[in-house]
């Protein structure tokens, strides 16, 4: 009797007070209620990390948007670091926020601080409507950022940043990394290696209309093919004078749509040159190409991506396409090469597990659970180069859409609601 009365007593209160869910603790009652105070003072921080152009060869840009999330950092607490990149390199470096303790899990939290608008890009840097948001990166991911700071902000007023250790990095170049990625990345690497869990800050997506985060991304790599013919009259064309390099390349490109695909693998050759004279400026990623209609091509080259889930698919696909290239047609040969770049992130029950504690404390905050992305779903992302490494969960950020488009857009209200699920994630975390 005197629990029935409890729990209807209970019940009543919590529907005079729908904010406070059920499934908190008061500490983390506590939490979201910062994350709910700073929620205006949030967007602030947004707009004017979005008003700064920051495209990431706009390297001055990239730093301007650093030293505004560096203050929230040392405000916080943190030791902060901006990381110079070696100036051949042409990137603008990175911020790391880092405080150390020796409590619960030690986390890495990502973001990054540049975008795919450049300097000369006609897309509004913000352009609010009532409580949608356009402008450059406002999801991808200056909202991101926002939510670290908004999540850090109410556990260091919570009083729940003490005896911590968390590290936070926002790169200048995720939108294109700079090369060597052994050098852009190695303090990614290195403080992944020092952590336990990492969290990226992507965009969270909607999934058949349930929000859901990243366990797992694909690999992006390249591969380029290079084509060689007989030059010679074109009426010696099946014949004396071969196939030459275009047809060539044509057979092994449908060979490869044909023979190779399966399910998580792609492949897209996006530039092809073919013909007498053949020249391909790979710093602007165009090129040249000369050919008579009456000449048959001696040269092709192709330039393409190759994403895969795991190394295994990779390995996969690679044999079969060196396989079907090697069939050459009379008259004419061909040589293909890859090239990695962004290693894959598996599903590995380290991450599924992340997920299902994020889901639960999203949850617990009566803000309904968090499913998964499939990992053919989203394209590369810093959070690969960690999560050979760590456990990893991204997609942690704002909900929007448009992304790298004149239309990108955050829904703002997101931003408090991720801030409270990131908040109460690595407070439990941490405890
Ligand atoms: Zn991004």
């Amino acid at each position: 009797m005197q629990r029935k009365l409890v729990l209807a007593l209970a019940l009543a209160v919590a529907a005079l007070h729908p904010a406070r869910a059920a499934g908190l603790s008061p500490a983390e009652q506590r939490i979201v209620e910062e994350v709910r105070a700073w929620s205006g003072a949030a967007i602030g921080l947004l707009e004017r990390s979005a008003r700064i152009n920051s495209g990431t060869m706009n390297l001055a840009g990239v730093r301007a948007v650093g030293d505004v999330f560096r203050k929230e950092f040392d405000q916080l607490g943190f030791r902060t670091v901006w990381l110079d990149m070696p100036h051949e390199m042409g990137r603008a470096g990175h911020l790391v926020a880092v405080r150390e303790g020796r409590q619960g899990k030690r986390l890495l939290l990502l973001g990054h601080l540049d975008t795919v608008f450049e300097a000369d890009s006609t897309t509004p840097l913000w352009e609010r409507e009532g409580d949608y948001a356009r402008g450059q990166g406002v999801s991808d991911m200056k909202g991101g950022n926002v939510i670290v700071v908004a999540a850090l902000r109410a556990l260091q007023r919570a009083g729940a940043l003490d005896d911590t250790t968390i590290t936070v990095m926002f790169t200048g170049d995720e939108e294109e990394a700079g090369n060597p990625k052994s050098v852009s990345r190695k303090d990614m690497v290195e403080l992944a290696k020092l952590s336990d869990v990492a969290l990226g800050f992507e965009g969270l997506v909607s999934i058949d209309g349930q929000p859901a985060a990243t366990v797992g991304r694909r690999a992006t790599a390249f591969f380029e093919l290079e084509v060689k013919g007989r030059q010679g009259h074109s009426q010696g064309v099946f014949g004396n004078g071969g196939y030459g390099a275009v047809y060539e390349a044509a057979r092994i490109l449908d060979g490869f749509r044909q023979q190779v695909a399966e399910p998580g693998l792609t492949f897209n050759p996006g530039l092809i040159l073919g013909g007498t004279d053949v020249s391909f400026d790979a710093a602007n990623s165009k090129g040249a190409a000369f050919g008579k209609t009456n000449v048959i091509a001696n040269t092709v080259t192709v330039k393409g991506d190759l994403r895969y889930l795991d190394y295994a698919q990779r390995d996969r696909a690679h044999a079969r396409m060196r396989e079907i290239v090697a069939q050459s047609l009379p008259g004419a040969s061909a040589s293909i090469s890859f090239r990695d770049s962004y290693p894959p992130m598996a599903v590995t029950p380290g991450n599924l597990r992340l997920l299902e504690q994020y889901s639960q404390a999203s949850s617990d905050a009566g803000l309904g659970t968090i499913g998964a992305v499939p990992p053919s779903a989203r394209g590369a992302g810093d959070i690969q180069f960690v999560a050979p490494h760590v456990d990893s969960l991204d997609g942690l950020g704002a909900s929007g859409g448009g992304a790298h488009s004149p239309n990108e857009g955050v829904e703002l209200a997101s931003i408090e609601r991720a801030a409270i699920r990131t908040a109460l994630l690595i407070y439990r975390l941490t405890r």
